[in-house]
């Protein structure tokens, strides 16, 4: 009889155990290169199936590939620039069979070119891409979701935590549109994943720009003592980024709307990067 207890409650918390594993198909794991550069593996924990976004160190990745002991078969590359694109024609030729993703031509090793709304699968987990034209004509962000609800986006060097890219190829218009219209419609709860660890210096900004915004004193906080300990400050979430982020707020912030001296969100962020590209 009590044997029998105590068998029925091993058995349910192996069932509890294997359901977590279930309600995590969608794993991310950061790995930095270059200088301040993040590349992402993307694993469906269901098939093991993995992606990798912006492979600018092959080397790297393929040692990650290993130690998680998953099958790599897909590249995302958000745009052209070395320090994201620079690493896919190495990668390509010391791993068979990938398929790299991209919505520049410019972009090394380029076997899909995508566009706004394009689909496709890694394994289970479904990626859908973002075309978010500015930092660079051809940039694409994407947004990967699982079965259980889980929501990442990768977003390049056009949405930082707390900042935005340069405006290299692209108008304030553009940049409105990628990261309050497009990115800013995507559900809250949605993980960011940003190209670069600029999170300390955007937030300077942030300040300066907003300086009664008591959200972003708490980042400052955050980000201080996460980077003092060597975390990464990624993921950030899209209702985060909607608290402190200057460039996600302009159509919402009357102090931003006030610096600018227009209550055109498109002003405002024509003014904010003008400004910030001199800080
Ligand atoms: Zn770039």
């Amino acid at each position: 009889m009590l044997f029998g207890l105590v068998r029925k409650a091993l058995l349910q918390t192996s069932r509890t155990s294997k359901l977590k594993f279930a309600a995590r198909m969608l794993s991310v794991f950061p790995i930095p290169a270059l200088q301040d550069n993040y590349m992402y593996l993307i694993v469906d924990s269901e098939t093991r199936e993995a992606a990798i976004v912006d492979p600018v160190e092959p080397a790297t990745v393929l040692k990650s590939v290993a130690e998680h002991d998953v099958k790599l078969t897909t590249v995302l590359t958000t745009h052209h620039h070395w320090d994201h694109a620079g690493g896919n024609e190495d990668l390509v030729k010391q791993q068979q069979g990938l398929t790299v993703y991209g919505g520049d031509d410019r972009i090394g090793a380029l076997s899909k070119k995508v566009g706004h709304g394009d689909a496709l699968k890694i394994g289970s987990l479904s990626v859908k891409c973002l075309f978010t034209p500015c930092h660079t004509t051809g940039h694409i962000c994407y947004y990967v979701t699982d079965a259980e609800g889980n929501k990442a986006v990768f977003t390049g060097d056009t949405l930082f935590v707390a900042g935005c890219g340069r405006f290299f190829e692209g108008t304030p218009d553009q940049m409105y549109k990628a990261l309050v219209e497009i990115l800013g419609s995507l559900p809250d709860d949605t993980k960011v994943y940003v190209g670069h660890e600029y999170t300390e210096k955007n937030l300077k900004y942030a300040k300066h720009a907003e300086p009664d915004n008591p959200e972003i004193d708490s980042k400052i906080a955050w980000a201080k003592k996460t980077r003092a300990e060597n975390k990464y400050t990624v993921p950030s979430t899209i209702a985060d980024e909607k608290l402190f982020n200057p460039f996600v707020r302009v159509a919402t912030s009357e102090t931003l709307q006030a610096r600018a001296g227009s209550k055109d969100p498109v002003q405002v962020m024509a003014f904010l990067r003008k400004e910030k590209d001199s800080f």
